[in-house]
């Protein structure tokens, strides 16, 4: 069966909503997006607080009972701290479900969360009704991030944000060796080093275009829970001073899906990504496969994303594929102007409001992320095609609009206050 509900994180301007909503209400990206996180199902009596009940008080973790959701009198409340060893069928059969009901809850978890990645110190929480059946399951994972299913006449799944600050900071490094050395020597994150040289890899080649003694300043979040740094920091903004020139690099924000590449205040290279807010994890070309272990061609980009982040169409076509295809697993793909196509792999589900020889405008959600093909962990897999042949999509020029339209006067008001962050939390040098 395939779930109706799918969930979305949307973080805006530091707040993060939980969007779970329907394909076949709400087809496009635009419309399925609202401002209000629906409140988790419950069902039976009028919720209201209740003490926890459980027969076996070790196992019985210590929740704060203000996270815990209010339930009817009569339901029982399980909560395990998973450890080493623990499987989740394991711990569904010590909480009491019988096989029917555990095959349920680890489809439902399974859904939005890869079960091979559970590991100690995840906890889950059951709330379980009279009769024996789960009215909720909560698989809660290192950062924070919970994902809860909800059983009865309305199941639903939703995958929730953990409640974190994102915190801006800004860096500057002087670049002798390599800028992994300079991020490193500077203590700014060194994972940033591969943002960069993916997302100039259309541009220039960033290693060579080296020889020491240049500047770099960069701008990033990072996430707290209180005062705990969790999960991985978003790079947002670079200014890169080469010899012949300033190089600045805006990131999309959560709500744009552009990236944008200037030179001396002049825009170069945009690229039009899937994901809204998304970060390249892989290059295009020749590259170690992590699957098969050998040098192979790398016929796409790869965006870094969760289970059942939104997938929209980069550009407006028509599609001319949805469905299985060998590695790429669950697959859209869709034909532009100019012999180019488009090629969305590895997802978990297509919109079914869609059909092969449909039109879509760009923006349009068409698929949702997922692990399907030959994949090791949710992303996506995008890929150009021009004349039938793979190529860089960062540097392919047929798919790139003027560089103006809706998204410029975003961008340049994005740029602005970038620069202006930039410079405040540097300390300005005009
Ligand atoms: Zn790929």
């Amino acid at each position: 069966m395939r779930l109706r509900y799918w969930t979305a994180l949307l973080v805006l301007g530091g707040i993060t909503f939980v969007v779970s909503t329907q394909w076949d209400r709400q087809p496009q990206e635009e419309a399925a997006l609202s401002d209000s996180a629906p409140a988790p199902v419950q069902s039976g009596d009028e919720p209201k607080s209740a003490p926890i009940q459980t027969d076996d008080p070790v196992t019985v973790s210590a929740v704060p009972s203000t996270e815990m959701p209010p339930q009817p009198d009569d339901a029982v409340i399980w909560t395990q701290v998973i450890g080493t060893g623990d499987s989740l069928s394991g711990l569904l059969s010590e909480a009491g479900l019988d096989t029917d009901a555990s095959t349920e809850v680890t489809g439902a978890i399974g859904s939005q969360y890869d079960l091979r990645r559970l590991k100690p110190g995840h906890s889950l929480t059951l709330t379980i009704a009279p009769d024996g059946l789960p009215r909720t399951a909560t698989l809660e994972i290192e950062d924070g991030t919970r994902i809860l299913a909800t059983f009865g006449a309305v199941p639903s799944v939703q995958k929730m944000a953990p409640d974190l600050d994102s915190v801006r900071r800004a860096g500057e490094a002087k670049i002798q060796s390599s800028i992994y050395a300079a991020l490193d020597d500077a203590d700014i994150p060194t994972r940033f080093a591969t943002d960069l040289e993916l997302i100039l890899a259309g541009t220039f080649d960033l290693r060579t275009a080296l020889s020491g003694g240049e500047s770099i300043r960069l701008l990033w979040r990072e996430y707290r829970s209180g005062d705990r740094v969790v999960g991985e920091p978003t790079i947002d903004f670079a200014q890169l001073d080469l010899a012949d020139g300033r190089y600045e690099i805006l990131w999309p924000d959560d709500t744009s899906r552009q990236t944008r590449i200037y030179k001396d205040g002049h825009l170069v290279q945009t690229f039009d990504q899937p994901i809204r807010g998304a970060r390249l994890s892989s290059a295009f070309g020749q590259r170690m496969h992590p699957i098969h272990g050998y040098m192979r061609m790398h016929s796409g980009v790869d965006f870094a994303a969760g289970q059942g982040a939104v997938v929209a169409a980069t550009q407006s076509g028509k599609i001319t594929f949805m469905g299985e295809r060998s590695g790429y697993g669950l697959l859209v793909e869709m034909e532009h102007e100019g012999g180019t196509n488009t090629l969305y792999a590895h997802l978990s589900a297509v919109n079914e409001d869609l059909q092969v020889g449909q039109r879509v405008a760009a923006g349009t959600g068409i698929g949702q992320v997922g692990s399907t093909g030959t994949s090791t962990a949710p992303h996506l897999h995008y890929e150009v095609r021009v004349d039938g042949q793979p190529v860089s999509p960062l540097a392919d020029t047929r798919l790139r609009g003027p560089g103006g339209g809706a998204q410029a006067g975003a961008s340049l008001v994005l740029m602005d206050s970038m620069q202006s962050e930039l410079d405040r939390l540097l300390g300005s040098r005009g």
